[in-house]
Protein backbone atom coordinates (compact mmCIF):
# COMPACT_ATOMS: atom_id res chain seq x y z
CA UNK A 1 0.00 0.00 0.00
CA UNK A 2 1.06 3.97 -0.69
CA UNK A 3 0.67 5.77 2.28
CA UNK A 4 0.40 9.25 2.10
CA UNK A 5 1.45 11.60 5.70
CA UNK A 6 0.66 15.15 5.89
CA UNK A 7 2.84 16.61 9.10
CA UNK A 8 3.95 13.04 8.64
CA UNK A 9 8.01 14.62 10.02
CA UNK A 10 6.10 15.79 13.23
CA UNK A 11 5.76 13.73 16.59
CA UNK A 12 2.89 11.32 15.44
CA UNK A 13 4.01 11.40 12.14
CA UNK A 14 7.51 10.16 12.32
CA UNK A 15 6.14 7.28 14.55
CA UNK A 16 3.18 6.22 12.22
CA UNK A 17 6.15 6.55 9.03
CA UNK A 18 8.35 4.12 11.25
CA UNK A 19 4.93 1.61 11.63
CA UNK A 20 3.96 1.73 8.08
CA UNK A 21 7.26 1.27 6.65
CA UNK A 22 7.88 -1.84 9.23
CA UNK A 23 5.10 -3.13 7.55
CA UNK A 24 5.89 -3.36 4.20
CA UNK A 25 3.80 -0.10 2.92
CA UNK A 26 5.73 2.89 0.63
CA UNK A 27 5.25 6.38 2.70
CA UNK A 28 5.15 9.72 1.32
CA UNK A 29 5.11 12.23 3.71
CA UNK A 30 4.02 15.64 3.23
CA UNK A 31 5.54 18.87 5.86
CA UNK A 32 6.70 21.79 6.24
CA UNK A 33 9.64 21.19 8.89
CA UNK A 34 12.88 19.78 8.76
CA UNK A 35 13.56 15.89 8.40
CA UNK A 36 15.04 15.72 11.53
CA UNK A 37 12.55 13.05 13.08
CA UNK A 38 11.99 11.14 10.16
CA UNK A 39 16.07 11.24 9.09
CA UNK A 40 16.93 7.84 10.02
CA UNK A 41 14.63 6.11 7.02
CA UNK A 42 16.44 8.87 4.17
CA UNK A 43 17.84 6.65 2.00
CA UNK A 44 15.33 3.75 2.19
CA UNK A 45 13.53 3.36 -1.44
CA UNK A 46 10.35 3.09 0.44
CA UNK A 47 10.13 6.58 2.00
CA UNK A 48 9.74 9.43 0.15
CA UNK A 49 10.08 13.04 2.16
CA UNK A 50 8.21 15.60 0.28
CA UNK A 51 9.40 18.75 2.53
CA UNK A 52 6.24 21.46 1.55
CA UNK A 53 2.94 22.39 2.67
CA UNK A 54 -0.29 21.10 2.52
CA UNK A 55 -1.72 24.34 0.41
CA UNK A 56 0.76 24.19 -2.39
CA UNK A 57 -2.24 22.34 -3.94
CA UNK A 58 -0.02 21.35 -7.11
CA UNK A 59 1.98 19.19 -5.12
CA UNK A 60 -0.60 17.93 -3.26
CA UNK A 61 -3.20 16.76 -5.59
CA UNK A 62 -0.03 14.51 -7.13
CA UNK A 63 0.82 12.80 -4.04
CA UNK A 64 -3.19 12.05 -3.25
CA UNK A 65 -3.22 10.82 -6.80
CA UNK A 66 -0.37 8.71 -6.54
CA UNK A 67 -1.45 7.31 -2.87
CA UNK A 68 -4.02 4.74 -1.63
CA UNK A 69 -4.61 6.23 1.94
CA UNK A 70 -4.06 9.29 3.55
CA UNK A 71 -3.11 10.46 7.03
CA UNK A 72 -4.06 14.08 7.66
CA UNK A 73 -1.71 14.44 10.40
CA UNK A 74 -0.50 18.53 9.53
CA UNK A 75 -1.58 21.01 12.01
CA UNK A 76 -0.80 23.15 14.36
CA UNK A 77 -0.63 21.95 17.90
CA UNK A 78 0.60 23.20 21.63
CA UNK A 79 -1.34 25.88 23.68
CA UNK A 80 1.79 28.12 23.03
CA UNK A 81 0.34 28.36 19.30
CA UNK A 82 -3.43 28.57 20.86
CA UNK A 83 -2.83 31.49 22.66
CA UNK A 84 0.29 32.91 20.41
CA UNK A 85 -1.13 32.69 16.90
CA UNK A 86 -4.56 31.69 16.80
CA UNK A 87 -4.19 32.44 13.30
CA UNK A 88 -1.98 30.45 12.50
CA UNK A 89 -3.65 26.98 14.18
CA UNK A 90 -7.29 28.18 12.44
CA UNK A 91 -5.99 28.23 8.78
CA UNK A 92 -4.12 25.45 8.90
CA UNK A 93 -6.43 23.12 10.70
CA UNK A 94 -9.22 24.04 9.31
CA UNK A 95 -8.30 25.50 5.83
CA UNK A 96 -5.35 23.19 5.84
CA UNK A 97 -8.12 20.16 6.16
CA UNK A 98 -10.94 21.51 3.58
CA UNK A 99 -7.83 21.05 1.03
CA UNK A 100 -6.61 17.73 1.99
CA UNK A 101 -10.48 16.54 1.91
CA UNK A 102 -11.54 18.41 -1.31
CA UNK A 103 -8.91 15.78 -2.92
CA UNK A 104 -9.44 12.85 -1.21
CA UNK A 105 -13.19 13.36 -2.51
CA UNK A 106 -11.82 14.20 -6.38
CA UNK A 107 -9.94 10.86 -6.49
CA UNK A 108 -12.05 8.64 -3.66
CA UNK A 109 -9.17 7.76 -1.30
CA UNK A 110 -9.62 7.47 2.22
CA UNK A 111 -8.74 10.07 4.71
CA UNK A 112 -7.88 9.06 8.55
CA UNK A 113 -8.17 12.20 10.17
CA UNK A 114 -6.41 13.11 13.95
CA UNK A 115 -8.11 15.34 15.45
CA UNK A 116 -7.73 15.55 19.60
CA UNK A 117 -9.77 15.25 23.03
CA UNK A 118 -9.63 18.93 23.05
CA UNK A 119 -13.07 19.02 20.98
CA UNK A 120 -14.94 18.18 24.33
CA UNK A 121 -13.31 21.25 25.85
CA UNK A 122 -14.11 21.20 30.03
CA UNK A 123 -17.05 18.85 29.31
CA UNK A 124 -17.18 18.03 33.32
CA UNK A 125 -18.57 14.76 32.70
CA UNK A 126 -16.33 12.12 32.48
CA UNK A 127 -15.27 9.10 30.74
CA UNK A 128 -16.13 11.24 27.44
CA UNK A 129 -17.96 9.12 24.63
CA UNK A 130 -17.32 9.93 21.14
CA UNK A 131 -20.91 11.14 21.11
CA UNK A 132 -21.18 13.72 24.29
CA UNK A 133 -20.84 17.13 24.48
CA UNK A 134 -18.76 19.74 23.86
CA UNK A 135 -17.82 22.68 26.48
CA UNK A 136 -15.52 25.14 25.62
CA UNK A 137 -15.58 28.22 26.83
CA UNK A 138 -15.86 32.17 25.30
CA UNK A 139 -14.50 33.24 21.94
CA UNK A 140 -12.67 35.90 23.53
CA UNK A 141 -9.79 32.79 24.93
CA UNK A 142 -7.84 32.03 22.64
CA UNK A 143 -7.16 28.52 24.30
CA UNK A 144 -10.11 27.33 22.67
CA UNK A 145 -9.28 27.82 18.99
CA UNK A 146 -7.87 24.46 18.71
CA UNK A 147 -10.85 23.09 19.60
CA UNK A 148 -12.89 24.74 17.78
CA UNK A 149 -10.61 24.31 14.42
CA UNK A 150 -10.60 20.46 15.02
CA UNK A 151 -14.37 20.28 15.32
CA UNK A 152 -14.99 22.21 12.18
CA UNK A 153 -12.38 20.33 10.41
CA UNK A 154 -14.42 17.16 11.79
CA UNK A 155 -17.43 18.43 10.83
CA UNK A 156 -16.04 18.83 7.45
CA UNK A 157 -15.55 14.88 7.73
CA UNK A 158 -18.24 14.34 8.32
CA UNK A 159 -19.81 16.03 5.14
CA UNK A 160 -17.38 14.68 2.79
CA UNK A 161 -18.47 11.39 4.14
CA UNK A 162 -21.88 12.25 4.01
CA UNK A 163 -20.92 12.90 -0.26
CA UNK A 164 -19.54 9.45 -0.08
CA UNK A 165 -15.73 10.09 0.90
CA UNK A 166 -14.19 7.44 3.44
CA UNK A 167 -13.09 8.75 6.49
CA UNK A 168 -11.94 8.27 10.12
CA UNK A 169 -11.59 10.37 12.61
CA UNK A 170 -9.18 9.86 15.66
CA UNK A 171 -9.16 12.24 19.08
CA UNK A 172 -6.03 11.63 20.48
CA UNK A 173 -5.31 12.23 24.33
CA UNK A 174 -2.54 13.37 25.46
CA UNK A 175 -0.35 11.42 23.67
CA UNK A 176 3.76 11.20 24.35
CA UNK A 177 7.09 9.45 24.09
CA UNK A 178 10.27 9.91 22.14
CA UNK A 179 10.00 12.52 19.25
CA UNK A 180 7.06 14.49 21.40
CA UNK A 181 8.24 17.90 21.36
CA UNK A 182 11.59 19.76 21.89
CA UNK A 183 12.50 20.10 25.73
CA UNK A 184 11.47 22.84 27.54
CA UNK A 185 8.61 23.87 24.79
CA UNK A 186 5.52 22.19 23.93
CA UNK A 187 3.72 20.00 26.12
CA UNK A 188 3.67 19.40 30.36
CA UNK A 189 6.02 15.87 29.51
CA UNK A 190 8.83 17.63 27.84
CA UNK A 191 8.48 20.82 29.60
CA UNK A 192 8.98 18.70 33.17
CA UNK A 193 11.82 16.50 31.22
CA UNK A 194 13.67 19.77 30.48
CA UNK A 195 13.31 20.79 34.18
CA UNK A 196 14.38 17.41 35.65
CA UNK A 197 17.30 16.96 33.57
CA UNK A 198 19.13 20.18 35.33
CA UNK A 199 17.35 19.23 38.50
CA UNK A 200 15.24 22.29 38.62
CA UNK A 201 11.79 22.60 40.05
CA UNK A 202 8.82 21.05 37.78
CA UNK A 203 6.53 24.19 37.22
CA UNK A 204 3.12 22.36 38.41
CA UNK A 205 0.16 25.15 37.10
CA UNK A 206 -2.64 25.70 39.48
CA UNK A 207 -2.62 23.26 42.15
CA UNK A 208 -1.85 20.17 40.20
CA UNK A 209 -5.10 18.70 40.42
CA UNK A 210 -5.95 19.10 36.96
CA UNK A 211 -5.89 15.63 34.93
CA UNK A 212 -5.05 13.96 31.74
CA UNK A 213 -4.35 10.02 30.30
CA UNK A 214 -1.28 10.02 28.96
CA UNK A 215 -0.59 7.92 26.00
CA UNK A 216 2.21 5.51 24.77
CA UNK A 217 2.81 6.54 21.60
CA UNK A 218 3.03 3.14 20.52
CA UNK A 219 -0.51 2.54 21.76
CA UNK A 220 -1.85 5.41 19.63
CA UNK A 221 -0.13 4.13 17.01
CA UNK A 222 -1.47 0.61 16.93
CA UNK A 223 -4.69 2.51 16.66
CA UNK A 224 -3.95 4.52 13.72
CA UNK A 225 -2.78 2.02 11.81
CA UNK A 226 -5.71 0.05 12.71
CA UNK A 227 -8.07 2.69 11.33
CA UNK A 228 -6.72 2.93 8.26
CA UNK A 229 -7.36 -0.94 7.60
CA UNK A 230 -10.70 -1.57 9.73
CA UNK A 231 -13.65 -1.40 7.35
CA UNK A 232 -16.18 -1.16 10.80
CA UNK A 233 -13.86 2.35 11.17
CA UNK A 234 -15.05 4.47 7.88
CA UNK A 235 -17.37 6.93 8.94
CA UNK A 236 -16.59 6.95 12.70
CA UNK A 237 -15.17 9.21 15.13
CA UNK A 238 -12.93 7.29 17.66
CA UNK A 239 -11.04 7.99 21.65
CA UNK A 240 -7.37 6.94 20.98
CA UNK A 241 -6.34 6.78 24.82
CA UNK A 242 -5.31 5.18 27.53
CA UNK A 243 -7.62 5.45 30.60
CA UNK A 244 -4.77 5.47 33.31
CA UNK A 245 -6.21 9.47 34.78
CA UNK A 246 -3.49 11.04 36.42
CA UNK A 247 -3.24 14.78 38.25
CA UNK A 248 -0.52 16.77 36.89
CA UNK A 249 0.60 16.88 40.78
CA UNK A 250 0.95 12.80 40.42
CA UNK A 251 2.62 13.08 37.15
CA UNK A 252 5.26 15.40 38.06
CA UNK A 253 6.42 13.43 41.43
CA UNK A 254 6.13 10.05 39.11
CA UNK A 255 8.49 11.81 36.99
CA UNK A 256 10.92 12.67 39.59
CA UNK A 257 10.75 9.48 41.35
CA UNK A 258 11.72 7.11 38.60
CA UNK A 259 14.14 9.93 37.00
CA UNK A 260 15.81 9.86 40.56
CA UNK A 261 16.31 13.76 39.75
CA UNK A 262 16.48 16.60 42.64
CA UNK A 263 13.80 18.51 41.29
CA UNK A 264 11.24 19.64 43.82
CA UNK A 265 7.56 21.34 42.66
CA UNK A 266 6.66 24.68 42.18
CA UNK A 267 3.53 25.83 42.42
CA UNK A 268 2.66 28.83 39.46
CA UNK A 269 -0.02 30.59 38.22
CA UNK A 270 -1.73 29.97 35.27
CA UNK A 271 -1.29 33.37 34.15
CA UNK A 272 2.32 33.59 35.03
CA UNK A 273 3.11 30.91 32.23
CA UNK A 274 0.47 31.64 29.60
CA UNK A 275 -1.49 34.89 30.32
CA UNK A 276 -4.88 35.80 30.21
CA UNK A 277 -5.42 34.09 26.74
CA UNK A 278 -6.01 30.86 28.63
CA UNK A 279 -8.15 28.24 30.36
CA UNK A 280 -7.39 24.64 31.67
CA UNK A 281 -9.51 21.55 31.34
CA UNK A 282 -9.83 20.31 35.03
CA UNK A 283 -10.34 16.06 33.93
CA UNK A 284 -10.26 14.70 30.48
CA UNK A 285 -10.86 10.84 30.47
CA UNK A 286 -11.95 9.00 27.34
CA UNK A 287 -14.24 6.47 26.84
CA UNK A 288 -12.68 3.84 24.88
CA UNK A 289 -14.82 1.04 24.17
CA UNK A 290 -15.03 1.96 20.49
CA UNK A 291 -11.62 1.70 20.21
CA UNK A 292 -11.39 -1.50 22.09
CA UNK A 293 -14.63 -3.16 20.11
CA UNK A 294 -13.96 -1.68 16.14
CA UNK A 295 -10.06 -1.49 16.10
CA UNK A 296 -9.39 -4.04 18.24
CA UNK A 297 -6.38 -1.70 20.43
CA UNK A 298 -5.74 -1.17 23.83
CA UNK A 299 -3.48 1.55 25.12
CA UNK A 300 -1.53 -1.40 27.60
CA UNK A 301 1.89 0.72 28.56
CA UNK A 302 1.73 1.58 31.84
CA UNK A 303 2.15 5.67 32.36
CA UNK A 304 5.43 4.58 34.50
CA UNK A 305 6.65 2.24 31.63
CA UNK A 306 6.50 4.72 29.08
CA UNK A 307 7.61 7.77 30.70
CA UNK A 308 11.11 6.01 31.37
CA UNK A 309 11.04 4.92 28.19
CA UNK A 310 10.33 8.51 26.94
CA UNK A 311 12.97 10.41 29.68
CA UNK A 312 16.25 7.88 28.83
CA UNK A 313 15.55 9.06 24.68
CA UNK A 314 15.14 12.30 25.69
CA UNK A 315 18.42 11.82 28.30
CA UNK A 316 20.62 10.49 25.36
CA UNK A 317 20.58 13.80 24.48
CA UNK A 318 21.01 12.85 20.22
CA UNK A 319 18.22 15.46 20.02
CA UNK A 320 19.28 18.63 19.19
CA UNK A 321 17.36 22.10 19.01
CA UNK A 322 15.70 22.02 15.17
N1 LIG B 1 1.10 22.11 32.72
C1 LIG B 1 1.81 22.30 33.91
N2 LIG B 1 3.07 22.83 33.82
C2 LIG B 1 3.66 23.16 32.64
C3 LIG B 1 2.94 22.93 31.43
C4 LIG B 1 1.66 22.41 31.52
O1 LIG B 1 1.32 22.04 35.01
O2 LIG B 1 4.81 23.62 32.65
C5 LIG B 1 -0.26 21.56 32.82
C6 LIG B 1 -1.30 22.31 31.99
O3 LIG B 1 -1.82 23.41 32.72
C7 LIG B 1 -2.34 21.22 31.75
C8 LIG B 1 -1.52 19.94 31.68
O4 LIG B 1 -0.25 20.25 32.27
O5 LIG B 1 -3.22 21.14 32.85
C9 LIG B 1 -1.32 19.40 30.29
O6 LIG B 1 -0.82 20.45 29.49
P1 LIG B 1 -0.34 20.26 28.00
O7 LIG B 1 0.03 21.60 27.49
O8 LIG B 1 0.68 19.19 27.92
O9 LIG B 1 -1.60 19.70 27.20
P2 LIG B 1 -3.18 19.90 27.26
O10 LIG B 1 -3.67 18.59 27.75
O11 LIG B 1 -3.54 21.01 28.21
O12 LIG B 1 -3.54 20.20 25.86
Amino acid sequence: MKALITGGAGFLGSHLTDALLGQGDEVYILDTISDLKVRHHLGNPQFHYIRDSIFNTEILEGLVLKCDLIYHLAAVVGVEHYVGDPYEVLNVNINGTQAILRLAFKYNKKVVFSSSSEVYGRNPKVPFGEDDERVLGSTRIDRWCYATSKAAAEHFCFAFHKMGLPVVILRYFNVYGSRLDRMDVGRVITIFIGQILRDEPLTVIGDGSQTRCFTYVDDAIRATVAAGLKEGAVGEVFNIGSEEETSIRELAELMIKISGAKSTIKYVSQESVYGLSYEDVPRRVPDVRRMHKVLGVKAETPLEVGLRKTIDWFRTGWYPPI
